[in-house]
């Protein structure tokens, strides 16, 4: 059982204390071996008996994300509270903030929550996203077709990741089963962008303002579930740098305290848009556990526990694929038996179709990141899903 406390340890944590996370899943389990190597403890929350992040943490709360009760339980066996998972209540939130610190702030997670506050937002601290209009009801949603032209994309404004809770509307005759699938969910419509890149920058932010960001990469999805990460991202230098630059505009406009990965598009017109900010260890950073001294997930737990933050450099170049599913996490054996596949494996008893089970890494001297023919030897058994 952990201990009791009344008050939490002040920032910065020392040794020993320890960091709350709500969420069970994988980004909670690398979160807390990072935290654990800099002396830190970890308390999960989660409904899950036998959770990812909870097989590696000092201790587990189990019970529902809105349980005042757990919610209180977790508080009082915490110092700091953060999340993995963003589907949080706010009401949740608010009894947490009420207990213990809560890094990011809410204010932040309220906005990552729902897709028109978070394009509004977007659109005021200066960062452009695809054109959009929030959808209420049929009606709206002809006029913004009107306006917006098609093809354009259909989703609701809460609770959707890995593309569930969308629908590409091509022509016309698309609109009323668009509306129909998605309704009553509150709604926005989105302009397809024709993208030749989906490019993302993690970035880590202090409470003294000091900022980290890892290098621009390059994400590939199959199936709208991140298949691919190529780090450095093979785009042009001043593509790099805007992405860099709209990272961190984001960061201090939300004046976030923790970490935020910021996901783009490259236009075919060379334009970078923001498709959507998640303000927690991302998918696409986890090659820098082994290509970087300080991996996203240490500087997740650096910023959220008040220690200094280093500069986010890498020593490698990486491709990082995931493992989705009972037929990728089936090359396990080979995987481990492969030199110079950095393996790892999130430990969930079940695969199921489109579950990420694990990702490996390959690593390749700086400016040495080879073309596709060579990633896919590089990868050995592990298939990916090539550009074009
Ligand atoms: P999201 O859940 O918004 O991150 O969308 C999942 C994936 O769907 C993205 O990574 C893109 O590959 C694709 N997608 C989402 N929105 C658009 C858009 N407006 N134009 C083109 N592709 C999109």
């Amino acid at each position: 059982m952990p201990s009791r406390r009344a008050e939490p340890a002040p920032f910065p944590l020392p040794p020993n204390a320890t960091i709350g996370i709500i969420g069970g899943g994988q980004l909670g389990r690398m979160s807390a071996l990072a935290a654990a190597r800099l002396g830190l403890r970890c308390h999960i929350l989660t409904p899950d008996t036998d959770s990812p992040a909870g097989q590696v943490a000092a201790g587990t709360t189990h019970g529902d994300y809105d349980d005042p009760v757990a919610l209180h339980r977790f508080a009082e066996s915490v110092d700091v509270v953060t999340f993995e998972f963003e589907n949080v209540s706010a009401e949740g939130l608010d009894l947490l903030a009420s207990l213990r610190p809560v890094r990011p702030a809410p204010a932040i997670l309220r906005i990552s929550q729902d897709r028109a506050a978070e394009k509004s937002f977007l659109n005021r601290a200066g960062a452009a996203t695809a054109p959009w209009r929030p959808v209420g009801s049929r009606d709206d949603l002809v006029a913004a077709v009107a306006e917006l032209g098609l093809p354009a994309v259909l989703k609701t404004t809460r609770l959707g990741y890995d593309g569930k809770g969308q629908v590409v509307l091509r022509t016309p005759d698309d609109i009323a089963s668009a509306f129909e699938q998605l309704h009553p969910k509150p709604l926005i419509l989105e302009k397809f962008v024709d993208f030749s890149h989906e490019i993302s920058v993690i970035v880590a932010r202090a409470e003294d303002g000091t900022l980290a960001s890892f290098d621009t990469v390059e994400n590939r999805h199959r199936e709208q579930i991140l298949d691919l990460t190529l780090a450095p991202a093979r785009v042009a230098p001043e593509i790099a740098a805007a992405a860099q630059g709209l990272a961190r505009r984001i960061a201090e406009a939300l004046d976030l305290v923790g970490l935020l990965a910021v996901e783009m598009f490259v236009g075919a017109d060379g334009r970078v848009l923001v498709n959507e900010i998640a303000p927690r260890p991302h998918n696409s950073g986890h090659w820098t556990i082994d290509a970087c001294p300080v991996s996203q997930f240490e500087l997740h737990i650096r910023a959220v526990a008040g220690l200094p933050l280093p500069p986010a450099v890498r020593h490698a170049d990486a491709a990082m694929k995931n493992l989705v599913g009972l037929e990728e996490v089936a090359l396990w054996p080979e995987i481990l038996a492969t030199p110079g596949l950095c393996a790892h494996h999130y430990g969930k008893r079940e695969a199921r179709p489109g579950r990420k089970m694990g990702h490996v890494t390959r690593l390749f001297p700086k400016g040495a990141l080879p073309g596709d023919e060579g990633v896919a030897l590089a990868l050995g058994p592990v298939p990916f899903s090539r550009a074009g």
